[in-house]
């Protein structure tokens, strides 16, 4: 317990909600498989919002992480999802996704994918990115092929989700990656639209650099008791 608290102050690390869970410390405390720990093995050890979030969201809870940009959030939030795919509590049928992630530009999304692929040669987790500004034939190709991850820009999302490219109703796995852009975008209808559409049943997790009214108000409406882990001096 001593290591945890001098873990917990050390990294400024406060969290918030009913969990007792201990913190993931090294990458040999996850329990996985060889393949996961071979992709996680160019990283000498979890970083704090890695280290936190990822007990949180393998045991299902809905968790909202707050920490700056570079501090490793992207396989905070990728790695449960891989662990799920491969020891699936559900899975869709059809190829839909198990997994959708939703970022606000094209950049993060494909920033985000790239972190995704590693996971695809070594655990054969497929992952798809979908994003506006381009035409939509070559994304509706990828789509139709099935992925157990989807990672998209709301607008262009929301397209596919509607004209039937892509079902989204047994989305079991949400991911809102940094929420306070995405709603400064001006995606906040989309980004309702889009939930709507998953299971009622999903996880769902978000992620964001500040925690400003509206983010909470988005956390609030959809996220279920969940669990808030800040890294780092926030005003809260
Ligand atoms: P954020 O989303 O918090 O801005 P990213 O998830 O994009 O940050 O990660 C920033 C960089 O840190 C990436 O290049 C990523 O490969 C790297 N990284 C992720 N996890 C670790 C780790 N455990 N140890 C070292 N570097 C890591
Ligand atoms: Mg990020």
């Amino acid at each position: 317990q001593s290591t945890i608290d001098e873990f917990f102050n050390t990294n400024v690390i406060q969290v918030v909600g009913d969990s007792a869970l201990k913190p993931i410390m090294s990458f040999e405390q996850l329990m996985v498989d060889k393949e996961i720990k071979r992709v996680l093995a160019r990283f000498d050890k979890p970083t704090p919002i890695q280290a936190t979030c990822w007990p949180l969201c393998l045991s299902g809870k809905d968790v909202i992480g707050i920490a700056e940009t570079g501090s490793g959030k992207t396989l905070a939030f990728i790695v449960p999802a891989v662990i799920h795919i491969k020891s699936p509590p559900y899975s869709p049928p059809n190829h839909q996704p198990f997994a959708l992630v939703l970022a606000p530009t094209r950049e993060l999304a494909i920033q985000t994918h790239k972190q995704c692929e590693m996971f695809d040669s070594t655990c054969g987790i497929k992952s798809v990115c979908v994003y506006g500004g381009v035409t939509k034939g070559e994304q509706r190709k990828l789509l139709r092929k099935g992925a157990h991850i989807v990672i998209a820009t709301p607008g262009r999302l929301l397209d596919f989700a509607t004209d039937g490219v892509c079902d989204i109703s047994n989305v079991k796995y949400l991911v809102l990656d940094e929420a306070d852009r995405m709603l400064d975008t001006g995606f906040e209808e989309e980004i309702r639209n889009i939930i709507l559409k998953t299971r009622k049943d999903r996880q769902t997790v978000m992620f964001s650099a500040t925690w400003p009214d509206s983010v909470r108000k988005l956390a609030n409406d959809f996220l279920t008791n969940p669990i808030r882990v800040t890294i780092g001096s926030q005003t809260l």
